[in-house]
């Protein structure tokens, strides 16, 4: 598989750099994971194209994670309106997440002629193209998927936003990449606890009780300074590998 980081940032854009999304291909079959801020503009720059995409995996509806999403869906049902493309489009959300697409396919304004198809999943199981996906809920602010994805033999562990919980250890489980969010330092105690995120100490845990063979680090800080504290934080506890994850950064797996 390959792994295509589109938006390494959190939800401030201090620095031009995205917000979470990213790209799963393995052979001509991807998979998108999150659709933030950005993430169109890093696709093209990744030579992604995003007529092929049918696949979406949607963790949870903060706007740093979806902001692309609604761009994207214009670009695929105008241009399937106009017959330029002809493709279909499946769409994997959280707890409620169909009514907060129709309520937002009901007040953007786009031609919805075509409709992608909305799938409300989690704690569960599913295959879509060659990719076989497990859903288990997160805990964070709102209701948040993270996601096992395998393809090919490997395994992909996607964080979603969540604080340390017994769920992303299942996931996780002997997984060849764990992408993860970074949202606070080892100091950052109430960002864990009151909004639902993991710090360096919190990831070291999951990938050492896990066995992930590396650890990519994503959702921080466009701060060069504040990335390197939370690299160093992780290493300190993990001995893994852990990649600093920055914009349209390839891994392959
Ligand atoms: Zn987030």
């Amino acid at each position: 598989m390959k792994l295509t980081l589109l938006g390494t940032g959190d939800f401030r854009p201090y620095r031009p750099l995205g917000s979470a999304g990213y790209t799963l291909t393995n052979g001509d079959d991807m998979l998108q994971l999150d659709f933030g801020r950005g993430n169109l503009v890093n696709m093209a720059k990744s030579g992604i194209d995003w007529t092929v995409l049918h696949a979406v995996c949607i963790s949870h509806v903060h706007p740093d994670h979806i902001s692309d999403l609604f761009q994207f869906l214009q670009a695929w049902t105008v241009t399937n309106a106009w017959k330029e493309i002809d493709s279909e489009l499946v769409i994997y959300g959280p707890r409620g997440f169909s009514a907060f697409f129709e309520h937002y396919r009901t007040v953007l304004v786009t031609t919805w002629d075509k409709l992608p198809q909305i799938v409300e999943i989690y704690d569960d199981t599913f295959t879509v193209q060659g990719f076989t996906v497990t859903t288990k809920s997160m805990q964070h602010s709102t209701d948040c998927n993270g996601y096992r994805v395998e393809a090919g033999g490997k395994v992909l562990c996607y964080t979603g936003d969540t604080e340390i919980n017994s769920n992303l250890l299942e996931l996780a489980q002997g997984a060849d990449v764990l992408l993860t969010e970074c949202s606070g330092k080892n100091a950052d105690e109430l960002l864990a606890n009151q909004y639902g995120h993991l710090r360096p100490t919190d990831i070291a845990a999951i990938a050492n009780q896990s066995g992930v063979k590396k650890v990519v680090v994503t959702h921080y800080p466009d701060d060069p300074a504040e990335r390197e504290l939370r690299i160093a934080e992780i290493a300190k506890e993990y001995k893994g590998q852990i990649i600093r994850g920055e914009d349209l950064l390839e891994i392959d797996f």
